[in-house]
């Protein structure tokens, strides 16, 4: 079983006028054929970045200082321009918070999905084309009939499940969603959420679906990887995402914060504190200012990073031969 998407001790760095801002440190993560795997992130955690370097879409003001990304097997950063453009959407796809500004105001939804298809598929007639993007319409529960429409007609909702469409069109082998229903009520995310999940296992493909929302991602999610201070400092099965198990101390405080619905007395024990300023990252364990099991160690040595199986975690708490007991 390959992995669809390979990152190899990814680092990306932002350059400013008072030098590098380091986003994304050393990250090794990897995504299999059909799975959902969550990112999880506070804002400024690097998790977009993440996303956005995957995909090749980062701006001039940011480099990629070491590592790899790969897609079924090949390195995105080795690809021409040309061959990125076909690379894209059709072997990766993306899916960003905000559906107004991916789509087009001023052309119809067919006319935008019918774009995306015959620039990437020369061997496509438009009659086939059209088909498809009926097709697709039935595929995200849009009647058909707002294929006629301009993005500003529809309900917001309506218009992420476009996006989605078009993210699928060319049957990609991999979909990361970048905080894909934030900007909707909880209603619809809900709805749209089954629907994702739903779509993922009628059409088959990998998501990695970025977001700040613990319990979202932990319900949506396989695997969940979760990022501090630019580094994935546990990545875990979801379905030990639960205190009963032993884990990060940051995922251990995510935990905590998840207000118990079932429980009689509510209480939310968040994670005191506030993550740290990129440029100023404290010494050790970037975690050590916020942690309530912080020890000398871990002001002074980075904790090195652990994995077996399924999971990784760093953290000095932890040793090989117990996450192995934790698999
Ligand atoms: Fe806390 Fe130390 Fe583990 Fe960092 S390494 S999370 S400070 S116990
Ligand atoms: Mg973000």
């Amino acid at each position: 079983n390959k992995p669809v998407l390979e990152i190899e001790d990814l680092s990306v760095a932002y350059v400013t006028g008072s030098g590098l801002v380091h986003a994304v440190n050393d990250v090794n993560l990897k995504v299999y054929p059909n799975e959902i795997v969550g990112l999880i992130g506070e804002s400024g955690s690097g998790k977009s970045t993440m996303a956005y370097t995957i995909m090749r879409l980062l701006k001039g003001d940011a480099v990629v200082t070491k590592g790899r990304v790969k897609i079924l097997g090949q390195d995105v950063y080795q690809l021409s321009k040309k061959e990125l453009r076909q690379f894209r959407w059709s072997k990766m796809a993306m899916v960003f918070q905000s559906a107004m500004s991916a789509l087009n105001p001023v052309m119809t939804v067919e006319t935008q999905i019918l774009d995306a298809l015959l620039s990437h598929r020369k061997d496509m007639t438009k009659e086939q084309a059209r088909a498809r993007a009926r097709e697709l319409m039935e595929l995200v529960r849009i009647d058909p009939k707002h294929l006629k429409s301009y993005p500003h007609e529809l309900s917001g909702g309506m218009r992420q499940r476009v996006v989605i469409a078009i993210a699928i069109a060319l049957n990609p082998a991999l979909v990361i969603m970048d905080e894909p229903t934030t900007a909707l009520d909880v209603v619809v995310q809900r709805s749209i959420l089954d629907e994702i999940r739903k779509i993922q296992q009628e059409v088959g493909f990998a998501i990695l679906f970025v977001s700040h929302d613990f319990s979202l991602v932990a319900e949506l999610a396989s695997r969940v990887a979760i990022m501090y201070a630019g580094r994935i400092i546990e990545v875990t099965p979801s379905d030990l995402l639960h205190l009963q198990e032993k884990h990060h101390p940051y995922t251990e405080g995510l935990l905590k914060a998840i207000p118990e619905l079932t429980a009689e007395d509510v209480t939310i024990q968040g994670i005191g504190g506030y993550p740290p300023d990129l440029q100023d990252l404290p010494s050790g364990c970037a975690f050590h200012p916020r942690c309530p099991y912080a020890t000398d160690i871990c002001r002074r040595v980075r904790p090195e990073k652990l994995a077996v199986g399924d999971k990784l975690i760093e953290c000095h708490l932890f040793s090989e031969k117990e996450l192995v007991s934790h698999v």
